[in-house]
């Protein structure tokens, strides 16, 4: 094996891009009087994988680039995270979203533990011959240490159920024999689950109007604001429409809509499935992206990007609910104007849970080799998310904390119990 282990594992805490995540974590991790030893076995990850990926080009052409997975966490089960492929990807990046998928498993009681991985790369300069032969190579440096009981991957930034089968494939081929479940997000013909695709937008809308009834704003009389028309945002919009929300509020890259009577969301749909973006949308009036944000709504989705709410823009804010469908949309800064504005805010380890509760899903299935209808599939994923979100709830309620420190705490916990189960192996 060509894999390199690193000798030393980094302390999280050094990981720069993930000052929020570790913000947050520390929060929690006071409120349960977590002790300094286990404080150190959660920040460090368990194993980061470093190796090359050498390619040839279709003109012949050789090229080499770095591949990363790491695993974080082993505790309730196998790692569980996304590979992307971006020209940004670096190790601390990998071992940051590896965190975080840690405590995204553990706040709804999967059996996972933490994991992501990466391939620094520029997907839009590569074919689709060149894609396939960096994640075949890819998946072949991970044989030993990916697998149904050791580590499954899934999609991120720029990976997508093609990637997935390609990987499944070279696996599969590998250990001579079938194996889906050693991937999720793979398509329904290979062993993908039903209800995948819209999931993390259904977990959005699921936990949004939990939390609206929570606050007595009733569907039909609330308004909605949403960043992002990509696979979160758009079907999110979906679902609070047929739900009887209004939503007045969309936007992509390339600009915000606003229309205080309405969007016409499976029109913004159509127009996007038609020119791939909202670019030219006559549905509302041409607004910009911060006055998305900002614009009068009862609740708002963040579905875009990571550190878009800062503290200028939070003091702006106008909705009474956020819910986090992106991953890290709130700077600790901002959290704390929403605590004090009483903005009410369900972080994105439980808003966006939904995607991973469906891989879960799609692992379990593959696993029995029988596969479950959409509805099953969607009543399962509201009792996994409502359950939690109600257990959130009730510690936030006792110890008089935030949705999002109450979340935390409840995944921190349930690691640590597993760990202390476990017994530290030496
Ligand atoms: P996507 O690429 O399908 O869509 C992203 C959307 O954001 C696009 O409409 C894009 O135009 C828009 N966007 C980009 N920059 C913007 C900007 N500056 N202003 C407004 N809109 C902008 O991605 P996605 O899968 O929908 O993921 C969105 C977020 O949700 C990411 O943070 C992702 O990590 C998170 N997330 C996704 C899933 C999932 O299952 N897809 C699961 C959990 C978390």
């Amino acid at each position: 094996m060509t894999t390199a282990l690193r000798e030393t594992a980094p302390s999280v805490r050094d990981v720069s891009v993930f000052g929020d995540a570790i913000a947050y974590f520390n929060e929690a991790a006071d409120l349960l009087e977590l002790d300094g030893g286990m404080r150190r076995i959660l920040t460090h990850p368990s194993r980061q994988i470093i190796f090359s990926i050498p390619f040839q080009r279709d003109s012949g052409e050789f090229e080499v680039y770095t591949g990363y997975r790491v695993q974080y966490n082993f505790a309730r089960g196998p790692a569980k995270g996304g590979i992307r492929y971006h020209p940004g990807v670096t190790l601390d990046e990998v071992t940051a979203l590896a965190f975080w998928m840690t405590w995204k498993c553990a706040v709804v009681d999967l059996p996972f533990g933490g994991g992501k991985g990466g391939v620094t790369c520029d997907p839009a300069t590569l074919s689709s011959n060149e894609l396939e032969r960096i994640t075949r190579r890819y998946a072949a440096e991970l044989v030993e240490v990916v697998g149904p009981d050791k580590d499954v991957p899934a999609p991120d930034v720029n990976t997508t159920p093609q990637v997935m089968a390609w990987f499944m494939d070279t696996y599969s081929m590998h250990v001579r024999q079938n194996m889906p479940g050693v991937v999720t997000g793979k398509p329904l013909e290979i062993g993908g689950s039903r209800g995948r695709v819209e999931a993390t937008g259904r977990g959005v809308t699921i936990c949004a109007l939990d939390e609206m009834a929570e606050m007595g704003l009733r569907p039909e009389e609330a308004t909605i604001a949403i960043q992002g028309f990509g696979n979160v945002g758009r079907y999110a919009a979906k679902l609070f429409k047929d739900r009887g929300c209004k939503v007045v509020g969309i936007s992509d890259v390339t600009g915000a809509y606003y229309n205080e009577q309405g969007i016409n969301v499976y029109g913004a749909m159509e127009h996007t499935s038609k020119f791939g973006t909202l670019e030219g949308f006559k549905g509302g009036d041409r607004i910009t992206n911060t006055e998305l944000l900002t614009s009068p709504c009862d609740v708002l989705v963040p579905a875009a990007l990571e550190k878009v709410f800062t503290a200028e823009i939070a003091s702006k804010v106008q909705a009474k609910l956020l819910v986090e469908g992106a991953n890290g949309p709130t700077t600790p800064e901002a959290d704390r104007i929403f605590r004090e504005k009483g903005i009410v805010v369900i972080p994105d380890i439980m808003a966006n849970a939904g995607g991973v509760t469906v891989s879960y899903f799609e692992w379990a299935q593959d696993r029995m080799g029988y596969f479950w209808k959409e509805a099953e599939v969607n009543e399962k994923l509201e009792d996994f998310l409502l359950s939690n979100l109600r257990a959130i709830r009730a510690i936030a309620n006792s110890r008089h904390a935030t949705l999002r420190t109450a979340a935390y705490t409840l995944a921190i916990d349930r690691v640590v119990k597993a760990s202390l189960l476990r017994g530290i192996y030496a």
